[in-house]
Parts: structure tokens; sequence; C-alpha cells
């Protein structure tokens, strides 16, 4: 089989050419037939379609044949014929078959469809086996993708931040400890306390919690920044919109105010909708009809609308007068839950809700004070079905501010310094958002649990594979 090269399923599927000799390769989803023909259709993760390969039984070994079952991964060569099967245009008549691995049918925990996604859960190591699975996967990589392509085509500059951090300043969430000391004998000050100085980087490090402080020394200097990668929060929420581990995208830019922070997160949502439905139309239509009959509606009414934009206080108003009954009650002050956040944008404007100066008391020290001292330039963008899909705000650049704030919230100063320096030379107003990418592809992928966004979730007493 050599001397041919393999063609993917997605290119087969979408040729022109009719007679020529082929090479495939790929898993067996389904076999069927009789003692004369066998239909095989194998899928190789190019795409959510697969390919029909018909077997006539004489021309083959039997006991080949017989080994041939949903799981295996096989290679065909044969010629790319048109097809008079209903629900495809092309199939292959094989010539060849070599078989490379088998699945046995006693004991391949998806030989049957149908599992529910709590089952595949647990066996997370084989569900991208899954037509459910490839098309979020394909799709998870189509977003990263525009995500880069969308800020390389506006001239914002990919951003490395570490994901081993020393300061703890962020306050977006509980943090994972990084450290090689033995757990059972750590070096001890005479105070009796575990001695950090003898740690691998000589002090108490953990796992970022957000890439943003780093991004905003970077912004203030090559004016548009981003970053996308891990983040960790070491929070005991078992929600389906909670990971342990996810991924986040934070643009930083200087000279952008509230109102251009805005303006930037609407536009990107937009463009990250519009290319989803330009690039992966065959995953959605299989999501929309097998989990969420409203996915691409919704997916375009996004793209049509114009996003509200109101203030906290006004957001409190709303709420409060709407005459529903909370879980949590609704007090100015307090932070917004899930609950009331899908309100406003569910039952109340019917489309996404950008909120603006929140209490400053519920947000994190760097955000910049407004005039009333009571609220701060911060914004969360709002979406149908998940709440809070983005978290940002204008950062305070005033030097005096920041440093007050700072005390105020008993945030040690040695943690902090470099970040103060910024407001020390050459500081200039910014902004910037944090956009959490798997409630991005909850959304565009209308799946209901984060646990089934991402290859191998992490959530509390759950990193098996
Ligand atoms: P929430 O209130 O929903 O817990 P947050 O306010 O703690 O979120 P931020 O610190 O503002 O979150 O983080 C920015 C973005 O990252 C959020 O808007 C959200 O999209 C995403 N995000 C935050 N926490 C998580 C998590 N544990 N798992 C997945 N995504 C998250
Ligand atoms: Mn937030």
């Amino acid at each position: 089989m050599e001397h041919l090269r393999r063609s993917k399923v997605a290119d087969l599927l979408q040729s022109k050419e009719r007679g020529s000799e082929v090479l495939v390769k790929g898993w067996v989803r389904t076999k069927r037939g009789n003692k004369n023909v066998n239909f095989i259709a194998l899928n190789d993760g190019s795409v959510i379609h697969h390919i029909q390969v018909v077997a006539e039984v004489a021309k083959f070994d039997e006991e080949l044949l017989k080994k041939i079952t949903t799981g295996s991964a096989i290679a065909v060569e044969g010629t790319l014929v048109e097809s008079m099967g209903q629900g495809q245009n092309v199939e292959i008549q094989a010539r060849k078959i070599e078989l490379f691995g088998t699945a046995d049918p006693e004991t391949y925990p998806l030989q049957k469809k149908g599992h529910t996604l709590e089952f595949l859960r647990e066996i997370a190591h084989l569900r991208p086996r899954t037509n459910t699975f490839g098309a979020v996967l394909r799709i998870r990589h189509a977003m990263a993708f525009a995500i880069h392509k969308y800020f390389n085509d506006h001239g914002f500059f990919y951003i490395h931040s570490p994901i081993v951090t020393g300061s703890d300043a962020e306050g977006a969430g509980a943090m994972f400890r990084v450290t090689t000391l033995d757990p059972l004998h750590p070096p001890l000050t005479p105070e009796g306390k575990v001695n950090y100085t003898e740690d691998f980087f000589g002090k108490e490090t953990s796992l970022t919690v957000s890439g943003q402080l780093e991004a905003e020394l970077a912004a203030l200097s090559l004016s548009l920044v981003y970053t996308f990668g891990p983040t960790f929060r070491a929070e005991n929420s078992n929600t389906p919109r909670h990971l342990a581990e996810f991924w986040m995208i934070e643009p930083e830019m200087a000279f952008y105010d509230i109102h251009d922070n805005m303006d930037l997160a609407e536009d990107f949502l937009k463009s990250l909708m519009q290319y989803a439905l330009d690039h992966c139309m065959d995953d959605l239509e299989f999501l929309n009809k097998m989990y969420d009959n409203e996915l691409i509606d919704r997916l375009q009414q996004v793209i049509g609308s114009k996003f509200e934009r109101l203030t906290y206080t006004e957001a409190i108003e709303i709420l409060k007068a709407s005459g529903q009954s909370w879980e949590f009650p609704v007090d100015w002050g307090s932070d917004l839950q899930a609950e009331h956040e899908r309100y406003l944008v569910e039952k109340h404007f019917h489309c996404p809700v950008i909120l603006t100066n929140y209490p400053r008391d519920i947000k994190a020290f760097y955000m910049k004070q407004n005039d009333d001292n009571k609220t701060v330039r911060g914004m969360d963008v709002l979406f149908p079905r998940i709440g809070e899909i983005i978290g940002g705000s204008q950062r305070e650049e005033d030097y005096d501010s920041l440093l007050r704030r700072i005390r105020e919230m008993n945030i040690p100063e040695k943690d902090v310094w470099w970040y103060l320096d910024t407001r020390r030379f050459g500081t200039a107003p910014h902004s910037g958002f944090g956009l959490g990418f798997e409630r991005l592809i909850l959304f565009v992928t209308g799946m209901s649990n984060i646990r089934d966004v991402i290859p191998f979730p992490r959530t509390p007493k759950n990193a098996e594979f």
C-alpha cells in the first residue's frame, strides 16, 4: 500500500473525482452487511462524517473481515466511486484492507452507540472516538485558531505569561502550591513554620490564576498584547461552569478606556461566533441536532445583536423589581450569581449584557476607581446559558490610588513592587479582560457541562486521565 498517499476522509467526501485509486486510514464506526458484501463506516477524525467502504466478501480473507469490528483501526485501498446508498456521494470499493488494531466487541466500551455524557466522562481516554467529542474537539481547535487569528489581524502580540508564579496578589481564587519540599519533613524556620527559602524557587510559589498582571507589563510597552494559556483555581466549586484547570485568553491594551474595552470584547466574541459558523458548520449541525436545537440560531442572534450595556447598580434595580424569587439574595454590594446574570440576559434583555461599575469591595485591587469612591471600572460580559463569559476592567494607572488600594486590601507590597513600578515609570491608561476558553466552547458547542468541552477535565477529586 505504500505507493498511494493517504487521503483524508474529509477531502474524499468533497472530491469530484470518480474511479481514482485511494488509500484511507481510520477507525471503524460500524460494520454491517450479509454473506456477500460488508459495509464499513470509516472515520478518521478529519470530519464528522464517515466514508462507506464496500468489501465484497469473496475478495477477502474471511478471518480478516471477521476481526474488523467497531473500534478497529484499518487501512483501505480501493476505488472511489459514486455511492448508490443514501446520505453519501461517494464510497470506496475496497481492494485491499490492512488491519492495524482490533477492538474486542466483548470489552470495547464504545461498541454500542448512545452512551450518556456522564458515562463518557468515566472513559475520557476513549471518548474522542465518539461523534460528539470529535465535533467538540474540532470546534475547540477552530476557536483557538480563530482567537490567534483575530489578535494577529488586529495587531496584538502573543505574550507567554508564566504558569508558575511567585505572587498570589491577583486574588482571583485559591491557588495550587508548587513545591519540591519533602511533605513529611519540610525544613522549618526557628519559629516552626515551613522555610520556603529552601524551596526550589527560594520562596512560596503556585500555579497561576491569571496572566493579567504580566500581560499589563507587556502592554505598557507593546501596546496591544494577549495571553492564552492554562490557569488554575483550587476552589471546591463543583458546578457545570467551573474547572480547576482551564484556559484563559487575556488581551491587555494600552490607551484603552473601559468603553474601548467593551467594544473590543463585543467585536471579538462576535467574530469568534462568525468563524464557527463559517468553518465548523458540519459539527455545529450535528450538535444542533443531537443536543441543542437552538444552537445555530443562538450563535446567529448573538452576532446580530447589540450587547446591552448598563451599570451594576442599574442591574440590581432590575433584579429587585423583577418579582423573581432567588436562591441568593440581591443586594447592592454583593456579587451577582449565575441565576441573576442569566435572568438579565435570558429573561430581561434577550441579548448579551455588559455590566460595568461594580462595587469596589467585590472586585480586585487593580481596577480603576471611580470618583464616587464606591465603584470601580470593572466590566463583565454575560451570555445566555453561561452567565459570566468575560471579566475585565480598566486598570488603575495612578500610582497613589493603586498603592492606597493595595494597602487597604492588605496585599504585601513586597509581592507587587514590580507591578507598582509600571505606575512609577511611564504609566498610561490601559484596560483588558479575561475570556474563559471553556465557557466560550460551552456556548459555541451548546454542551451544558464544562467537563465535556475540555479533553481531560480537572475538577475536585478528579484527575484520573
Ligand atoms: P465566576 O464568577 O464565574 O466564578 P470569576 O469572576 O471568578 O468567575 P474571573 O476571575 O473574572 O472569573 O476570570 C475571567 C473568566 O475566566 C471568567 O469570566 C470565566 O469566563 C472564566 N473562568 C473563571 N473561573 C473559571 C473556572 N473555574 N473554570 C472555567 N472558567 C472560569
Ligand atoms: Mn469575573
